[in-house]
């Protein structure tokens, strides 16, 4: 895999098109982000982690965490209950779309990377309050980053729960066909906190590493999740993990990656290495246009497509 030299060279060549990209800002807080940052880290199972750009830069995971929390709901519930209230195939629509929802009968999202289905799946955290699902989320957050220190933006959580009206009228949609039950003000606020999630690029990348790893954090030896559930998250982020533009991203750099709109983006290398990346310009999509660059540089110089 490449020199630190090297992956700054690709880093600066990515970040020339930093100025056709453009940060979020439907989350007022995700607004104030510098188009022009770009950091990486590739993290590798012997530890080793090579990286460039400033690593120190803090992301919030926004969609990333949709794959975390999906991991964490598999364990807690199980295949079966799980996907009875969410489904398994793309939609090929932005992901706050409204429109699939009303054509499957009986209504169910149609799968848990578009928000009415991450909705779905944040309701299925276990635990007795908001408090306790979300410390539960957190602390599963830290122990596959290995970094007990991870916690989340309140800027971005409330900027977020403020402004959330059609992820509200997903929930809406959601309670009144029985997939969710419980009261939609609560739901938003432990979503809105739980897409506030912040880390660097470097945590990022540990997490893609224990899912390119089958579930295995190989630096402990903690099996985190099972091979099955790292199998079946890591499918999602091939079918869509990269919004509708997921067929072009496997076609052109064939890696299992979820991005945000916060611009990060973690991708595992099966068996190989983890993967997190930060640079908030946004292509017409909602994926990182500098973090796709490098992605798409890294997958053909190193032939790290799994197709
Ligand atoms: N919190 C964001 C939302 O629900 C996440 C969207 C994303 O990153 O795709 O709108």
């Amino acid at each position: 895999m490449c020199t630190k030299s090297e992956l700054e060279q690709f880093v600066k060549q990515a970040k020339q098109y930093a100025r056709f990209g453009k940060v979020a800002d439907y989350i007022p807080a995700l607004g104030k982000a510098n188009p022009n940052d770009l950091s990486i880290a590739i993290y590798k199972p012997d530890g080793n982690v090579i990286d460039a750009g400033d690593t120190t830069d803090k992301v919030t995971l926004q969609s990333i965490s949709k794959i975390i929390t999906l991991a964490l709901v598999l364990i807690d519930h199980g295949e079966k209950e799980v996907f009875q209230k969410v489904g398994m195939e793309p939609t090929g629509d932005p992901f706050h779309s409204i429109a699939k929802l009303e054509e499957v009968q009986p209504a169910k999202p149609l799968n848990p990377m578009i928000n009415a289905g991450a909705l779905a799946v944040t309701h299925m955290i276990n635990g007795a309050s908001v408090e306790e699902r979300f410390w539960r989320l957190l602390q599963f957050v830290r122990k596959l980053a290995g970094n007990p220190e991870i916690s989340y933006s309140k800027e971005v959580a409330t900027s977020e729960f403020e402004t959330a009206f059609l992820n509200r009228s997903l929930c809406y949609f959601l309670k009144q066909h029985g997939i969710i039950n419980e009261d939609v003000e609560e739901l938003m606020d432990l979503y809105t906190k739980q897409c506030a999630i912040e880390m660097t690029c470097v945590d990022l990348a540990r997490i893609g590493l224990v899912f390119a790893m089958d579930g295995r954090d190989p630096l402990t030896g903690e099996q985190i999740m099972p091979s099955d559930v790292a199998r079946i998250c890591k499918t999602f982020m091939v079918t869509c993990g990269m919004y509708n533009a997921s067929g072009e991203f496997a076609i052109k750099i064939g890696i299992p990656a979820k991005s945000g709109v916060s611009g990060g983006i973690l991708a595992a290398v099966p068996g190989r290495f983890g993967i997190g990346i930060f640079g908030p310009a946004l292509d017409d999509k909602g994926n990182s246009i500098t973090g796709m660059k490098l992605l798409k540089l890294l997958s053909k110089t190193y032939s790290l497509s799994i197709f």
